[in-house]
């Protein structure tokens, strides 16, 4: 999404002369300067607001997208999948209600999907879409534990990379004495498995809910890996009851 922002971005600043520099708010900054002073329907916002910057009325969704007006921006990478939501970032990120999760999505979906932009312009469709997308993202990475703690992380500057390495020799002893129990076992064995892996996922997102709320990231990094791992085994799990 971020790549014909920044190409236009860097049209205009070509275009008018200005220096390029290389921190992103300034890109974004020169954009929404230069759209102001054309129309507001070409910028990206850096902040939400309560109210439709452009007919004032108060806006049905966090999105910065009006249906009173057809006023519609792109949304600035620096706003947090939560905001796009409207739930609450603090005190603890990673606390999220499901059902209300669920509902500003659709909600957001209904405005913003490009099907109900499909008779406007062409520059608000390609808005849209990017809103459209932007949200799917935000809903994706807030809706599964494992990746919500991965974009906390990441917004914190720690990544949990794909081959993280299993450093804990418990863990991984623990992992493939598993993994050798749901190749052998039967139905009855394989199901108490199951129960267990649920219990042990229990425990590590309450770690996360504690961990994440006293913003030691270390911590949440080491159960981060572990849920991945555990997530791998009830996929496994799965896999196996399926084939059965
Ligand atoms: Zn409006």
């Amino acid at each position: 999404m971020f790549r014909p922002f920044l190409a236009r971005v860097v049209v205009t600043a070509q275009a008018t002369h200005r220096p390029l520099a290389v921190s992103n708010g300034y890109y974004a900054r020169a954009f929404t300067d230069k759209a102001n002073s054309s129309s507001l329907k070409h910028s990206v916002v850096t902040s939400l607001t309560k109210t439709c910057p452009s007919c004032g009325t108060i806006l049905p969704t966090a999105l910065p997208v009006c249906p009173n007006c057809n006023y519609i921006a792109r949304i600035h990478d620096s706003i947090s999948y939560h905001d796009i939501l409207g739930l609450p970032y603090e005190p603890n990120p990673f606390v999220v209600d499901a059902a209300l999760l669920k509902r500003r999505f659709i909600e957001g979906q209904r405005v913003s999907h490009p099907d109900a932009w499909a008779t406007k312009s062409e520059l608000q469709r390609d808005i849209a879409l990017d809103v459209s997308n932007t949200l799917n993202a935000a809903y994706k990475a807030l809706s599964s534990p494992l990746h919500r703690i991965e974009y906390i992380l990441q917004r914190n500057g720690l990544m949990v990379a794909e081959a993280d390495p299993l450093e804990d020799l418990e863990l991984i002893s623990e992992i493939m004495e598993v993994r050798e129990e749901i190749e052998a076992g039967d139905v009855e064995r394989i199901r108490t498995l199951e129960e267990d892996n649920d219990n042990k996922i229990r425990e590590v997102v309450n770690t996360v809910i504690k961990s994440v709320a006293e913003k030691n990231w270390e911590e949440t990094k080491v159960a981060a890996v572990r849920l991945k791992y555990l997530n791998g085994i009830a996929e496994a799990i799965k896999q196996r009851l399926d084939d059965m």
